[in-house]
């Protein structure tokens, strides 16, 4: 990167977010952009978690990109290595390549309103950009948590989302930290060559059959063949998933009939009624987040496996003391434990129109402008920002309905020409914000009973969308301008002038 290097857009991260949204610069003609990306190739999300036994859990046919659709899937959920080689193929058949700037981890970005473009410091130099679009991921920076004497323990310790293949499992007693998403995908690809699995639950997690297979060579080559054959797979697997979404919103009670085939999973794999006890959640199925595992259980119940009911409160030396006040010996401590979700780092490295961080404005919690704006931050999207996570689908229907946004974004400021940038209005903010939590009131995820990552540290859920994916494509279909102050440059910039911003009416 040169001193003075200038784009139209920059975009933050390489994951499915960020490569999707250079495909759709280019597709809108633009191809003054660059994507800068921290590591040293895209990928994201499935480029970092390759612990054994990672995979989707929302079927790969609707996994996947609707302008880019691979009929060569393996599996109804693909592991980890062919989500990770499907995103590097779409790299390379859209022509991203000459975009992307590896190791260019973004340090900061501050908005310059004298220029109206974002100064952005990147570990490869700086730049600057007319828009900034954060591409970070909810789900990308590992959470370990702060647990006394962990500094004492002489063993090997890392995160699901880092894993360290030159450690070798077999024979070690390993704790296996936290009953999510990964931990239900590691547990039952471990065990058979652990010593000892000691599995610390604090909260048992509702898990339901997974209905995985091959897909064979006759579908794969029907849907290669016939485009319109994959085509009708996926609509059909969004329609499903469409149809599920009032019972999260509006009628949770409706969710009983789903604990039931979650209970008789369990009773088919677990025999022990003290074991199936510790298993069996007391909060409404959906609260937290669904699992979907056929061996997840029959893991459980090898002579090699422990469940601890409890958290882990405390390590001395080799000694996991759980909040239970059990005491367990292991040479390997695993953390399934999650990722800073409601508070994104990127957040505090990005600095707005009135000098305070992305972090700061959001000390309260998360909000933004149909998941995209910050009101202070002109001419910055998020995607996956606030309020946008789905429970039961795929999140690539989302970051392409934000996808749309961007474009009519772009294309707003084209129309509007010369020197001009949109910055979200607070009030239209802070009218989306109350809309997302009045219809938070009576989703599964407020009444069911739980405590979960989609609750920031005021009890407030900033992360989940509370409609259907339809919904949000057509709330994030076009920019409403009236939703905007234009902002333009205050009158003799590029000599020092005062840092106010200069707001017009909107249009
Ligand atoms: C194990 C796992 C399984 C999942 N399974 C599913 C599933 O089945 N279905 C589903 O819908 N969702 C799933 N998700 C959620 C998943 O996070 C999203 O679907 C999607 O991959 C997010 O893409 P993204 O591009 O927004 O973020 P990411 O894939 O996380 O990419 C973010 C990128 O930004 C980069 N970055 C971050 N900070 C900086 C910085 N300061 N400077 C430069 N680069 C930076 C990171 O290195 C990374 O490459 C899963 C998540 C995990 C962790």
């Amino acid at each position: 990167m040169s001193e003075r290097e200038h784009v139209r857009v920059a975009v933050i991260g390489s994951g499915f977010g960020g490569l999707g949204a250079a495909v759709r610069l280019r597709r809108e003609g633009i191809t003054d952009f660059v994507v800068l990306e921290r590591a040293g190739s895209v990928g994201g999300t499935w480029r970092d978690n390759s612990y054994p036994g990672c995979a989707c859990d929302v079927p790969s046919h609707l996994y996947s990109f609707s302008f880019a659709p691979n009929p060569r899937w393996p599996r109804n959920f693909s592991g980890q290595p062919h989500i990770r080689a499907y995103l590097e193929h779409v790299a390379d058949t859209f022509g991203l390549r000459p975009h992307l700037r590896f190791h260019a981890e973004v340090e900061h970005a501050r908005w310059d309103g004298d220029a109206l473009r974002w100064e952005i410091e990147t570990a490869r130099g700086p730049l600057t950009a007319d828009v900034l679009v954060s591409a970070t991921g909810p789900l990308s920076d590992p959470k370990i948590p702060d647990v006394p004497g962990l500094a004492t323990f002489p063993g090997k310790v890392f995160h699901s989302a880092r894993w360290d293949h030159d450690y070798d499992l077999r024979g070690k007693r390993v704790a296996m930290i936290g009953t999510g998403a990964s931990a239900i995908q590691i547990v039952p690809a471990i065990q058979p060559e652990v010593g000892r699995l000691s599995l610390f639950q604090r909260t048992p997690a509702w898990v339901l059959p997974r209905a995985d297979r091959k897909i064979t060579g006759l579908e794969r080559w029907l849907h290669a063949t016939v485009p319109a054959t994959r085509a009708a797979r996926r609509g059909i697997l969004w329609g499903i998933r469409e149809l599920q979404v009032s019972a999260f919103t509006k009628r949770p009670n409706e969710l009983g009939l789903v604990e039931a085939v979650g209970r008789a999973h369990m009773r088919l794999a677990v025999k022990d009624p003290a074991l199936r006890a510790k298993l069996t959640p007391d909060y409404r199925i959906g609260c937290k987040r669904i699992l979907l595992s056929n061996s997840y259980y029959p893991a459980l119940t090898k002579p090699n496996v422990d469940v601890i009911a409890a958290g882990l409160r405390e390590v001395d030396g080799a000694t996991l003391i759980g909040s239970d006040g059990s005491r367990t010996e292991a040479d390997a401590i695993v953390f399934g434990t999650g990722f800073h979700v409601t508070d994104m780092p990127i957040a505090e490295r990005v600095t707005g129109a009135d000098g305070i961080t992305l972090a700061e404005r959001w000390k309260d919690g998360m909000e933004s402008l149909r998941g995209g704006s910050a009101d202070g931050f002109p001419n910055f999207l998020t995607l996956i920002g606030p309020n946008t996570g789905l429970g039961n689908s795929s999140m690539i229907l989302m970051i392409e309905s934000q996808l749309n946004y961007l474009a009519d974004y772009l294309h707003q400021l084209d129309v509007l020409g010369g020197e001009i940038a949109l910055d979200a209005r607070p009030e239209a903010v802070a009218a989306w914000s109350d809309h997302m939590q009045r219809r938070m009131r009576r989703t599964v995820w407020t009444t069911g009973g739980c405590d979960s990552w989609y609750l920031d540290a005021n009890g407030r859920n900033t992360t989940a969308w509370p409609g259907t994916t339809a919904e949000f494509r057509r709330e994030t279909r076009r920019v409403d301008l009236a939703e905007y102050a234009l902002l333009r440059p205050p009158a003799g910039r590029r000599t020092p002038a005062p840092a106010a911003r200069t707001e017009e009416a909107a249009v």
